[in-house]
């Protein structure tokens, strides 16, 4: 799940994404207008907490151009400013939540979540392809009632990949989804990171669930190879 945060109180933007960060959310900061209508216009995002009060661009006008694009990406409005009436044409431009500062980081994580969830209504907690158990809540994985000790981004990385169960994740996705604007590297990294996860999920196993699907990426289902 990755996560864009505009906001240009960098203490505030910070705490933020060091708070998501330890979620295991992939975070990219902005700390202005432009900046942050350029990421959410070009990335793929999950979703995306958006501040108001913005040098270069302002928070509302963000919020307009991305719902004009389109896109549905759940927003959280994040402002100092509680009147009824901004919170309204905030609303009406699109935001799906609302956040006066300052909060407290749980209650920003409760809504985060809420968020995901309604923008997904399939993500259920407990995922299972064949003998494989993905506990969402937990962020644990079990096959064969077996539990699988991963580490946050091999976690990550499938969770992702049993999110679309059944359908080809190209690794372009892959990075956009699990790693964060801070990754600078090559595409080649979810390769490395499958077959650690390959070694852990299917290696011990007769039925592989993991299957490469040459020139293109990666798929997870029951329908594995032996
Ligand atoms: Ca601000």
């Amino acid at each position: 799940m990755r996560i864009l945060v505009i906001e240009d109180e960098r203490k505030v933007a910070e705490f933020v994404a060091r708070g998501l960060r330890d979620q295991r959310f992939a975070v990219d900061v902005v700390n202005d207008g432009q900046a942050g209508w350029e990421m959410a216009s070009t990335c793929n995002y999950d979703l995306v907490i958006l501040d108001l009060m913005l040098p270069g661009l302002n928070g509302l006008e963000i919020l307009k151009r991305i719902r004009r694009r389109g896109s549905q990406v759940p927003v959280l409005v994040l402002t100092a400013r509680a009147e009824t009436a901004e919170k309204v044409a905030n609303f009406e431009a699109g935001a799906d939540d609302y956040l006066t500062k300052p909060f407290a980081f749980d209650e920003l994580l409760v809504r985060v979540k809420a968020l995901l969830r309604r923008g997904s209504p399939e993500r259920a907690s407990l995922v299972r392809i064949g003998d494989l158990e993905i506990d969402r809540q937990k962020q644990q994985a079990r096959r064969a009632g077996k539990r699988i000790e991963l580490t946050p981004k091999e976690y990550s990385l499938l969770e992702y990949l049993a999110a679309h169960a059944g359908r080809v994740i190209s690794r372009t996705m892959i990075i956009e989804h699990v790693w964060d604007e801070s990754f600078q590297g090559l595409t080649n990294i979810v390769d490395v990171y499958v077959r650690h996860l390959r070694s852990k999920v299917d290696d011990p196993h007769p039925i592989k669930l993991i299957r490469t699907v040459r020139g293109v990426g990666y798929s997870i289902s029951d329908e594995g190879e032996t």
